[in-house]
């Protein structure tokens, strides 16, 4: 099997180093990037299967590195935020960011969100018109929605809602990116109405709302679908 190459964008050597340990542990090819200059260098001339980036580097916003990247790669991207960045974080998002980690973070955690977004990434090359995810199931074409093989009614916004969390799965999708897609706008309404959806929604395809398995809330930031 071919090894996946991460690029590491971390100011911290001690982080850093961490991160590093940890990807050759675990079989990983890794290049590791300082400052933003050399990040958006490396990732133009390796082309890597994912990138690690900390939001809070000396020479650029990470958000801006993001913004350059996403001009031209899909590359799965991952940012890492102190807790006094939480805003920057959801920019990140907005902008393209796959998912964060919020220092300080586990190993494992790490890991298992790296495995997510490679497996993402791989995924994406076979874009199909039906979609399944455990019992779910989602004709696009026919605009059909399905749990355990029998057709749910959905509501047009609760359709386009699981169409816009399952046509992303995996990748936490911010309160922002969400109410744009359906409504083309982000009012604090929008986010209130989308909670609404959003419980009305789990309640169709949730065997425990309090404990819901295909659609994860991130407080503060929005939603992502699970792959079950
Ligand atoms: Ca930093």
């Amino acid at each position: 099997m071919n090894k996946h190459t991460v690029l590491i964008v971390e100011d911290d050597n001690a982080i850093r180093n961490l991160i590093s340990t940890t990807l050759e542990i675990h079989n990983y090819d890794f290049l590791v990037a300082q400052n933003g200059k050399s990040a958006i260098m490396l990732a133009t001339s390796h082309n890597p299967d994912a990138i690690l980036l900390d939001l809070g580097l000396p020479d650029m916003d990470g958000v801006e590195i993001i913004k350059k990247i996403r001009t031209w790669s899909n590359t799965p991207i991952i940012v890492i935020s102190a807790r006094s960045e939480d805003r920057d974080k959801i920019d990140a998002l907005d902008f393209g960011a796959n998912d964060y980690l919020t220092k300080p973070f586990s190993v494992d955690e790490l890991l298992a969100r790296l495995r997510v977004s490679l497996r993402s990434q791989n995924n994406e090359k076979v874009a199909s018109s039906i979609f399944s995810n455990g019992d779910l199931k989602i004709d696009y074409s026919a605009g059909c929605f399905y749990v355990n093989n029998s057709e749910i009614h959905l509501t047009p916004m609760e359709y386009k809602l699981i169409c816009i969390l399952s046509q992303n799965i995996d990748k936490v999708l911010t309160h922002t990116f969400i109410t744009k897609a359906i409504w083309g706008t982000c009012y604090d309404t929008d986010i209130a109405s989308l909670r609404v959806f959003m419980a009305t929604l789990r309640k169709k395809i949730e065997v425990d709302t309090s404990n819901p398995k295909y659609i994860q809330t991130h407080v503060g930031v929005g939603y992502r679908m699970l792959r079950v």
